[in-house]
């Protein structure tokens, strides 16, 4: 029997303490019961759309730098921004404390870098988080701790797991783990692999997973988050690991967007063989200028190698995507439909 645990997040629940509490209960309740242990499938978080059906959300990558390189006038601007579009949670792509992640639950690196920076109501919301390589640095454990949730309650951050948004579900894949560099010995940094006993196991699981919750979401639209690039041309360019393995999964269950950070800069670029864009927000503080490889390519819809965010905005028919500059300015817009006559 697959046992299915599914844990209610709504945007009321961060507005008071009690219900802070409450929710501290419910992943601690998750954290103890080992939820992905029992069944291998990935861990599930329910989130409510609003009234009318809609849901928006902003998406921010490679940001904790305890506000410098312009992290403080990206989250003043995410505020302003997410108050605008009502948004329903924000999404991080990793890299979400440098140099080297957090160094323990108690690093004051987590409150420098996250809490006191973004302070605006509308960010008040459910962070929902993935892990970087920068994180895989530090003590990895200890951003997947439930003492993190204790300190700011917005804080949810798993390994891999799928947010379902009724219209949309959200797939959070661990990305790191699939970059056969970091397990060499060719760079000057070391990994926390705990948790990870064999890659190929691993990584063996994780796809199933993933195809499998793939090919069994009912949901309108379905978008993927990793910390690496399917596709980019900037400075680390395409992940030949997620071109060779995730990538042909991606495209069999028709996923509309895969979202990553990595690389910091913001940029579209659409699959050449599927309708699935490719969308990077890694611009939460320090940006790469002029670090660009491939401009000119037909597939490539957008690019900006300075600092900024993205939103996203559903409807059961309609997908808006914006992305903005380090002055909330909006840079360039997507749209994507739903109605079968666009599939023609
Ligand atoms: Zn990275």
């Amino acid at each position: 029997m697959v046992m299915e645990v599914v844990v209610k997040i709504g945007t009321m629940a961060f507005c008071g303490f009690s219900s802070k509490m409450a929710l501290f209960l419910i992943l601690g309740v998750m954290a103890m019961m080992n939820v992905k242990g029992a069944s291998g499938e990935l861990e599930r978080l329910e989130h409510p759309t609003k009234a009318d059906g809609s849901l928006g959300f902003l998406v921010l990558g490679d940001w904790g730098r305890r506000g410098d390189y312009n992290q403080s006038e990206v989250a003043s601007q995410m505020g302003r921004i997410g108050e605008e579009l009502d948004i329903d949670f924000v999404v991080s792509t990793g890299d979400n404390f440098y140099d080297d992640g957090l160094t323990g639950e108690h690093d004051p690196n987590f409150e420098e870098s996250f809490s006191k920076i973004y302070t605006a109501k509308s960010l008040q919301k459910p962070w929902y988080t993935v892990l970087g390589n920068h994180d895989y640095r530090g003590d990895v454990e200890a951003q997947l701790s439930p003492v993190l949730r204790k300190i700011d309650s917005r804080w949810i951050c798993l390994r891999s797991f799928i947010v379902n948004a009724e219209l949309v579900e959200i797939f959070f894949v661990d990305t790191t783990p699939f970059v056969g560099a970091y397990f060499a010995n060719f760079e000057d940094h070391t990994y926390d692999w705990r948790g990870i006993k064999t890659r190929r196991s691993y990584l063996r699981s994780l796809l199933k997973d993933v195809d499998s919750a793939l090919r069994a979401s009912p949901a309108k639209w379905k978008i993927v988050v990793g910390h690496h690039a399917v596709r980019s041309i900037s400075h680390h360019g395409d992940t030949p690991e997620l071109i060779k393995f995730l990538l042909p999964i991606l495209r069999t269950n028709d996923v509309d967007f895969y979202i990553n950070g990595h690389d910091h800069c913001l940029q579209q670029i659409t699959d050449t063989e599927s309708r699935i864009q490719f969308l990077t927000s890694g611009a939460g503080s320090k940006a790469w200028r002029g670090d660009i490889n491939g401009i000119d390519r037909q597939d490539v819809k957008f690019f900006h190698d300075g600092q900024g965010f993205l939103s996203v905005e559903l409807t059961e028919t309609d997908a808006r995507i914006a992305f903005y500059d380090v002055f909330g300015k909006v840079m360039h817009t997507w749209n994507a439909a739903k109605q079968p006559i666009s599939d023609i």
